[in-house]
């Protein structure tokens, strides 16, 4: 919002004066990337504890800035992290307002960087003079800057630390009785239940002594939209930063956990909310699974216990692609399954494709969920299913078109759920819906959607001459489907 403070640089070229340069006092550097909080985050309180009372810590954010694959042989190599849409640089933005705030608020100071990690991390050690740095581990193909990072601080003698924050569960301690990583999400949320509970978060620092270098004015990386600023709807309906996060978790204990076996419905609201603020960071799993266990220590009747495990297995989920693209590298490129690098997708036609796009495609719950989309930058999560469904079935567009959209357009835009999730819709993925279950979006509307209050929300003019005709038959191009589906089989 307007009142978020924007410029986090520091315009001068000198260290801070409190820790002034060549004496001994140790700097520890605290590497946010996406956990962009102050509460349960074991690298910054790493770097505090580290600091001691006689040194400072400098916090800093880097925007990392992708070195483009020259093929897809280099797919596992590249180190950056995929360069955010244009509405999770939205988020970011304000994010890391909120973030510089709560930081300033305990004396410490957020330094913006730019460039490719494995210089600016190195480097800046090097300019602070810093004996150790700290982060919290990720599971994208970015980690491998990381492990090099790493080894370049050892090398030079620094302490490199690196901890688990973002997942209750790292990717290689749940795994198959063959040592192999799960395929299929109900055994693998079966092992993660059966590991130890998740321990509690961590509390955040209530004091920092700030080591400052020169940074960027957030400003200046122009993350926010302007000519046009279509941000209005985003700004509507979400606060970025940990405050916002721990409102909404806040907010869905109170009630929202007891209406979430309505989470299907689009218009009950049965649903968290939270996944931008887990996809950045601002709140961590531990923090949510923390509320929950509360939640059942508090007492839950039989709907609330049976409301708090289906949460907890959509946060399952969401650790569940994470894994998955931490064994599939090229999860958001490739077809899991490879008898799908057959399937006939056509050429997009450009007037469908805009169709679907910009909800103008006749069928109601689409275009009402990708009305929803444009306007706030998120879509309800059955919704998602229906609109994803008919692009690449009812359209026979490739779901990476689909999936290249929502990359620009969601707020939680994630590396491993948003491909994870439309293969899994396409039937290409891991414990994929199958190709031929296609969702009808008529009947999706008459039992998740009865009253329609969905689509009224959305499509006002539903129902009078100006809303368009069908784009296409649903029936006809359902037998399409399936008729390509087939041949890819026979072909395979
Ligand atoms: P809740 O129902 O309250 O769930 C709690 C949390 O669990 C969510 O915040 C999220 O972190 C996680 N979660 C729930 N469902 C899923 C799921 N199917 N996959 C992974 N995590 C899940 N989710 C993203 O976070 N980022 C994406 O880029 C993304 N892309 C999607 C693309 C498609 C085609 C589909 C069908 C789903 C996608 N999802 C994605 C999953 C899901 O739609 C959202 O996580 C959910 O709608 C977020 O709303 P919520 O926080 O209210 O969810």
């Amino acid at each position: 919002s307007a009142t978020l403070p924007t410029d986090t640089g520091h315009p001068a070229r000198a260290v801070s004066p409190r820790t002034p340069p060549g004496t001994d006092a140790p700097v520890s550097i605290v590497w946010l990337r996406n956990d962009l909080r102050l509460a349960d985050n074991p690298a910054l309180r790493a770097g505090v504890e580290a600091a001691g009372s006689s040194g400072s810590t400098l916090v800093v954010y880097v925007l990392e800035e992708a070195v483009a694959p020259h093929d897809h042989a280099e797919l596992h190599d590249s180190a950056a992290p995929r360069p955010l849409g244009a509405a999770a640089r939205w988020w970011l933005h304000h994010s890391l307002a909120a973030l510089a705030s709560d930081l300033r608020a305990v004396g410490g100071e957020l330094v913006l960087r730019r460039g490719t990690a494995v210089e600016v991390i190195p480097a800046l050690a090097d300019e602070v003079n810093a004996s150790a740095v700290f982060w919290n581990r990720r599971y994208t193909n970015a980690r491998n800057a990381d492990s090099t990072i790493k080894k370049q601080l050892t090398a030079a003698g620094l302490r490199a630390e690196s901890f688990h924050a973002n997942l209750l569960n790292e990717p290689w301690t749940v795994q198959t009785g063959g040592g192999t990583p799960f395929r299929v999400f109900t055994p693998y949320w079966r092992a993660c239940l059966a590991r130890p509970e998740p321990r509690e978060p961590l509390p955040g620092p209530t004091s920092i002594r700030a080591a400052s270098a020169p940074g960027d004015a957030l400003n200046d990386w122009a993350l926010l939209p302007t000519d046009p600023d279509w941000s209005g709807g985003l700004r509507e309906t979400w606060t970025p930063g940990e405050r916002g996060a721990h409102e909404r978790l806040a907010a869905f204990m109170g009630d929202g956990l007891a209406a979430y076996h309505r989470r299907d419905e689009p218009a009950a609201g049965g649903a968290s909310m939270l996944s931008p603020h887990l996809r950045f960071g601002e709140i961590s799993p531990f923090t949510v699974w923390e509320a929950v266990r509360s939640a059942r220590r508090a007492g839950l009747d039989g709907q609330s216990a049976h409301n708090t495990a289906t949460f907890l297995s959509e946060v399952g989920w969401r650790e569940f692609h994470a894994s998955i693209l931490f064994s599939l590298p090229t999860l958001r490129e490739r077809n899991v399954r490879p008898e799908f690098d057959g399937f006939p997708w056509g050429e997009p036609h450009p007037a469908e494709l805009a169709a679907w796009r910009e909800g103008r495609t006749g069928i109601p719950l689409v275009d009402a969920g990708m009305r929803e989309l444009w306007h706030t930058g998120t879509m309800h999560n059955r919704v998602r299913m229906v609109v994803a469904s008919f692009l690449v079935k009812n359209l026979l567009i490739d779901w990476r078109v689909g999936e290249t959209w929502f990359w620009d357009t969601l707020v939680d835009a994630d590396e491993a759920s948003n491909p994870g999730n439309w293969q899994w819709v396409a039937g290409s993925g891991v414990d994929a819906a199958p190709y031929f279950r296609v969702f009808n979006p008529e009947l999706q509307a008459t039992k998740f959607d009865p009253r329609g209050e969905y689509v009224r929300r959305w499509v006002p003019e539903y129902g009078t001459a100006e809303y368009p005709a069908a784009l296409v038959d649903l029936r006809t191009t359902r037998a399409n489907a399936l008729a390509a589906y087939q041949a890819m089989r026979a072909a395979a």
